[in-house]
């Protein structure tokens, strides 16, 4: 059996296409079900549908062979145990930095003050920071980050942008870009060996889809 992790939504919508790929049709979509484990028109190949933090763990230990985790969710694991042979370039964003409208950044850091960062990206947070030579006080957070400098929580969040407008919304407006974002393949490092007759035609048609569209 061949296990798949992947997390709902933009992840799985837009991982549908390679997996088609490789020939794999999933029998049910997660919106549709409330099972956690999904078959697929292939006997042998299963999908597990967990929370996209936690694709990377499922994926260390074994419980899924490969899965699909964006590069802002592997920095946080630490990536141990996985190997992350492929960007599949699918669900693209930035991490940010981003404050209330009329808050002086700049100025503020130019000053050397101290600021309240709240943020669920804490280890990407403290390393920007620092490589700033900026001090923070880091708030962890699991959601909802724009609220933070609305309500006098945080001065400035670190959180993932797409459009931006989530940020319009709430009156906040970006002021430092960390990076770019994409989804990653990630697989086991021991599967990938005990099964590499299986994974390796899948890798292959993953990364040919890949390639196809630089075309
Ligand atoms: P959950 O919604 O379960 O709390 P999550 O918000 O991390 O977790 P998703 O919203 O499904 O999960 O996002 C999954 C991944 O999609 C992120 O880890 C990131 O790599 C990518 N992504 C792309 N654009 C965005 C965005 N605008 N906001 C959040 N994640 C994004
Ligand atoms: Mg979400």
């Amino acid at each position: 059996m061949i296990t798949i992790a992947l997390s709902k939504g933009r992840i799985f919508e837009e991982t549908l296409p390679l997996l088609a790929a490789a020939g794999i049709v999933p029998s049910e979509a997660p919106e549709s079900t409330r099972k956690l484990i999904i078959g697929t028109n292939q006997p042998d190949v299963q999908l597990i549908i967990v929370r996209a933090s936690d694709v990377p763990t499922y994926v260390q230990y074994g419980a899924a062979d490969i899965g699909v985790a964006g590069k802002d969710v592997l920095i946080e694991h630490g990536g141990q145990g996985l190997y992350q042979p492929l960007d599949l370039e699918i669900a693209k964003c930035q991490l940010m930095v981003a404050v209330q409208n009329g808050f002086d950044y700049e100025g503020a850091v130019k000053q050397g003050a101290r600021l309240r960062i709240a943020t669920k990206y804490t280890e990407q947070a403290k390393e920007h920071f620092a490589s700033k030579g900026v001090y923070v006080d880091l708030i962890k957070l699991y959601g909802s980050m724009e609220l933070a400098p609305l309500v006098g929580l945080a001065d400035a969040i670190v959180d993932l942008v797409s459009t931006g407008g989530t940020l319009k919304a709430n009156n906040l407006v970006a002021v430092e870009h960390i990076r770019d974002i994409s989804s990653r393949l990630v697989i086991n490092q021991s599967a990938l060996k005990l099964k590499h007759e299986r994974l390796q035609p899948m890798l292959d048609a993953f990364n040919a889809t890949v390639a196809s569209r630089h075309a």
